[in-house]
């Protein structure tokens, strides 16, 4: 069996992945708050721990590994979307604007992960199917004396859990300095976090021991996890801008509410994306979702492919740049890799890479390899082990527009074609269009027949000079000897 290692971001070191049960393989992650459309930062982890789950399958078995990862679907800024509609004039009541709202959010998020090539979680939890089990668990805590209530709240008590801050190794002292802690009246400390709050008027809430209300972030996470996957599980993965406070609030609760089970065994963080090597923010108008993409006409597994030329826990960088070069090497290699039946041999140069913490640069060099030996139906096994699998026939389509000598040449074509041909294409379309220029519709027109005759199609347009279409039945070695030399 493929030995796994893995960067533990709680022992900071990587180690040799040691399954609970090999059998049942379990992973929680934590999803996204479902309010707006996913922007690009948002797809990193679901893209790093998609591989992840791939390459979990492919050693464990596909069924022997759970992955979960939940929708949040109560939050304030749910709330504050669907608040702004109503004032808009929506005359519908607030709770259904807001199952509006999080049900086509989710329905985006879909989408566009799927656009990306992400498998589905085994299990996407919804937070609101799970308030009962968040109240139990919130009762517990408050009966081990870890947590109390206070005004309708009911806080987490952070100095009585002594591990706490051990995840990203600072001691609570340390965090108070350097963290905007909100300082409330009925904060025993300023440390302690909401496990429950009140809810009033006409938002969201759930009857409980404490008033009527809703949970915060982080209890939903513990709750959730305990629920589908037990009081320890293997991987608990998320961005880095989760270790602190949501992972050690996480680690906390859990640890606390089940002190002999050890909650997640392997912590794993991604780091963040930048675009064009700059904090991507609305300021500085380089905000951008998937969805834009994706509709500017980058197909997803280029955007896919562009995230995992970087390793994981290094700092991403989207450039438009790396985008236009991602799509023509996966042009080539669908090219050569599409009509092929995969080949597994081929999987032996990207698992290696992949094993080794996710080292998705050192598995992409494997790529180049298979594809620079020509090994077509190896380097398709590989491919889709990666997840890059073509979503549409763009790769294969072209059509593009040249201008040299002050003609303009319009070229198109579908199928996979060769550089030979299409090279040949365009000398033939630009001599056309160069007699056409000088007048010399007898030479044109033979050429024109003959090109026909070996499928290529030529034509005259208004805007250009030639317009050219390579046909089903272009035969490169007929056209080859149409005197071009
Ligand atoms: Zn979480």
């Amino acid at each position: 069996m493929t030995d796994i290692q893995l960067y533990n971001t709680r022992t900071r070191r990587k180690e040799r992945f040691e399954p609970l049960d090999p059998a049942n393989l379990r992973m929680y992650v934590c999803g996204p708050t479902v309010y707006d459309r996913a922007h690009l930062g948002n797809a990193r982890p679901v893209v790093t721990f998609d591989l992840l789950f791939r390459l979990l399958r492919h050693v464990y078995g596909t069924d022997h590994v759970t992955y979960v990862r939940n929708f949040t679907d109560v939050d304030d800024k749910i709330n504050a979307a669907a608040l702004a509609r109503k004032q808009a004039g929506d005359p519908r009541p607030l709770e259904e604007l807001i199952r509006e709202r999080t049900e086509e959010t989710i329905g985006w998020y879909h989408a566009d992960m799927d656009a990306l090539g992400a498998l589905r979680p085994s299990q996407e939890p919804r937070a609101t199917e799970f308030i009962g089990q968040m109240i139990a668990m919130i009762g517990d805590l408050i009966e081990k004396g870890h947590a109390y209530a206070a005004e309708g709240h009911v806080m987490f008590r952070v100095r009585s859990y002594k591990d706490y801050g051990a995840l990203s190794g600072r001691s609570v002292d340390d965090m108070i300095a350097g963290a905007r802690v909100e300082v409330a009246p009925f904060k025993e400390d300023p440390m302690d976090f909401v496990l429950w709050k009140p809810s009033d008027g006409d938002l969201p809430g759930w009857d409980s021991p404490w008033g009527r209300g809703r949970p915060g972030w982080h209890i939903e996470c513990s709750a959730m996890s305990h629920e589908l996957l037990g009081d320890s599980f293997d991987i608990h993965g998320g961005g880095i801008d989760l270790q602190f406070p949501h992972h050690e609030n996480e680690i906390a609760q859990s640890c606390c509410a089940h002190p002999e089970g050890g909650f997640a065994k392997v912590w794993m963080h991604n780091e963040m994306l930048q675009v064009e090597g700059r904090k991507m923010s609305k300021s500085l108008g380089n905000f951008f979702t998937v969805r834009d993409l994706l509709e500017q006409g980058v197909p997803g597994e280029v955007i896919r492919f562009v995230f995992l030329s970087t390793h994981y826990r290094s700092p991403m960088d989207w450039t438009d740049e790396k985008a236009r070069e991602a799509k023509e090497t996966l042009r080539t290699w669908f090219r050569l890799s599409q009509p092929e039946q995969p080949d597994p041999y081929g999987l032996h140069s990207v698992v290696p890479g992949l094993a080794n913490d996710l080292n998705t640069p050192e598995a992409i060099r494997g790529l180049h390899m298979l594809a620079t030996h020509g090994e077509g139906a190896q380097l398709r096994a590989a491919l889709d082990l990666l997840g890059l699998t073509p979503s549409s026939d763009w790769w294969c389509k072209g059509k593009e527009d040249r201008s040299e000598d002050g003609l303009m040449v319009g070229l198109g074509w579908s199928g996979s074609r060769s550089s030979d041909e299409i090279d040949l294409a365009w000398k033939l379309a630009f001599r056309w269009a160069g007699l056409r220029r000088d007048r010399n519709y007898p030479a044109a027109d033979a050429l024109r027949k003959a090109a026909l005759l070996g499928g290529l199609e030529l034509r005259a347009t208004k805007n250009a000079d030639a317009d050219a279409e390579i046909l089903d039945s272009f035969d490169l070695t007929a056209l080859n000897g149409m005197g071009l030399e």
